[in-house]
């Protein structure tokens, strides 16, 4: 099975696509990856998805990702006596330690290390931005605020802090717990919840330890603010456009999107856009416009995938919300507008062997219209950094590790193909040409070009391409 279009799609996993039979589908539709979000999955619901995921790969010989969404440090308010308070603009609230029921004139807020963060000036904002507070008084017990923004207020809502560095990690004791189970479980992907800075991917790194990529969510302004440094650690971005739209004004968004995935295309790391983008058909089977347009705009921008949440995990139409993605990234790449904005934000090689390597590789299939670029990598780093280039050619990518296969089904354009690793060199060639045949991207006759790195199995030493006619052995032995 190959896809039709090089942006890939992320669908999340949920009540509404929690068997076998509604995986097949969504996949089948266009799903790409799916997302286990661990607000709301136990272990043993994630255990059960990845037990369905991998049973799926086997019966259509594709690699498939799995992307673990940890939840994060999630704040909240203590509870109310008569479960909820009306706060009205320009009243005195106070935030603090005490235990005791709160009223119209404070709450418990039972974190702490956010009362000793707190400065005046610093906004709180309530109920995923609905109600506005600002600090006037602080101490490491108390905050007295200013309602600037009002509204009821009851037990148990969230808390964004737009303003403040919180003195904590963004992995608490329920991420790193169902880190471990997810690590267990073999899943490819894990991403990280209310990052600040980047040692909170570090952090999460040193558990990794390598079986899983680290993505960092991207959904809070101190984070926007630190692009640069979290994108050396991290491994791809997330465009969390839900969080991030609390805790910045809306109308910024679309430009920290932007920015965002420039900066990640540059870098050469996958990046992912999320949230909303199709939220009418949570319960409607065709969407807006304006949805159609916003998912377009995305895939325009280049970005690696595109992402459904409730849609697909809580939404009375997942398998159209699939479909509805799949069909808007077919149309818009055709456009041949698409091409020259992808060609136009393509960034220059880096200075070294592999990204020379990568964009000679595109140059020459594009010179020569060849039917694929067909590479060879171990660890995906070399499927990577030809993704980067964004070849108008198709990117085959032959991996020996089933893990890397998995990890490249999040990455723009890349076709990931699981095979042992080439005994030599002409075997590389051969079977890149067999492989090119057999999953309809070349034709007898046509060219392909190989990029790989000699000797075999060396990761990290891309240095050699070539070019190769699928020729009719190729046909007969595919
Ligand atoms: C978001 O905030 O956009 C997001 C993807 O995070 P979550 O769905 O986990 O809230």
């Amino acid at each position: 099975m190959r896809r039709l279009r090089r942006t890939k799609i992320v669908a999340t996993l949920g009540p509404s696509s929690s068997d076998r039979a509604m995986l097949g589908r969504l996949f089948e539709a266009g799903a790409d990856v799916f997302r286990v979000n661990m607000s709301h999955t136990s272990h043993e619901a994630m255990r059960d998805y990845v037990a369905m995921i991998r049973a799926l790969e086997q019966s259509y010989d594709r690699p498939v990702g799995i992307l673990v969404d940890l939840q994060g440090p999630k704040l909240r308010v203590g509870n109310f006596a008569n479960d909820a308070v009306m706060l009205e603009k320009g009243a005195t609230f106070v935030l603090d330690d005490d235990q005791a029921p709160g009223d119209a004139d404070r709450v418990l807020l039972p974190h702490p290390e956010i009362l000793m963060a707190l400065e005046p000036g610093h906004r709180l904002l309530l109920d995923d931005g609905k109600i506005r507070l600002v600090a006037v008084e602080t101490s490491a017990k108390r905050t007295v605020t200013r309602v600037e923004v009002g509204g009821r207020l009851s037990s148990r809502k969230g808390v964004s802090l737009p303003d403040t560095m919180v003195g904590f990690s963004a992995l608490t004791a329920k991420d790193r717990s169902d880190l471990e189970a997810a690590l267990d479980a073999g899943i490819d992907w894990v991403a990280l919840s209310f990052i600040q800075r980047p040692d909170d991917i570090a952090e999460a790194k040193k558990i990794t330890r390598g079986r899983a990529a680290v993505m960092a969510k991207i959904e809070k302004p101190q984070a926007v603010h630190q692009l640069a440094e979290i994108m050396d650690f991290a491994d791809a971005l997330m465009v969390a456009r839900g969080d991030l739209g609390v805790e910045m004004p809306l109308e910024k968004v679309p430009g920290v999107q932007k920015h965002m995935t420039r900066a990640a295309r540059r870098a050469g790391k996958p990046v992912v856009v999320a949230t909303q983008m199709l939220e009418s058909m949570i319960s409607n089977p065709v969407p807006t416009r304006a949805e159609v347009s916003d998912v377009a705009t995305a895939i325009f921008e280049g970005a690696d995938a595109v992402m459904l949440s409730a849609e697909s995990a809580a939404g009375q139409y997942p398998v159209e919300a699939v479909t509805t993605m799949n069909r808007i990234a077919e149309e818009v790449e055709t456009d041949p507008i698409y091409g020259s904005i992808i060609q136009a934000q393509r960034a220059e090689p880096e200075a070294t062997g592999a990204d020379a390597i990568a964009a000679a590789a595109r140059q020459i299939a594009e010179t020569l219209d060849l039917s694929a670029v067909v590479c060879w990598t171990s660890s995906g780093a070399t499927g990577l950094r030809v993704a980067r280039e964004r070849p108008s050619s198709p990117i085959v990518a032959i991996s020996p590790n089933v893990a890397t296969g998995r990890k490249l089904s999040l990455v723009w354009g890349v076709h990931c193909i699981v095979a042992a690793d080439a005994k030599d060199q002409e075997d590389m060639v051969d079977r890149a040409s067999r492989f090119s045949f057999r999953d309809g991207f070349s034709k007898a006759g046509q060219r392909i070009i190989v990029v790989a790195g000699v000797p075999l199995g060396t990761p990290g030493a891309t240095n050699m391409v070539r070019i190769a006619f699928v020729g009719a052995d190729s046909v007969e032995e595919a």
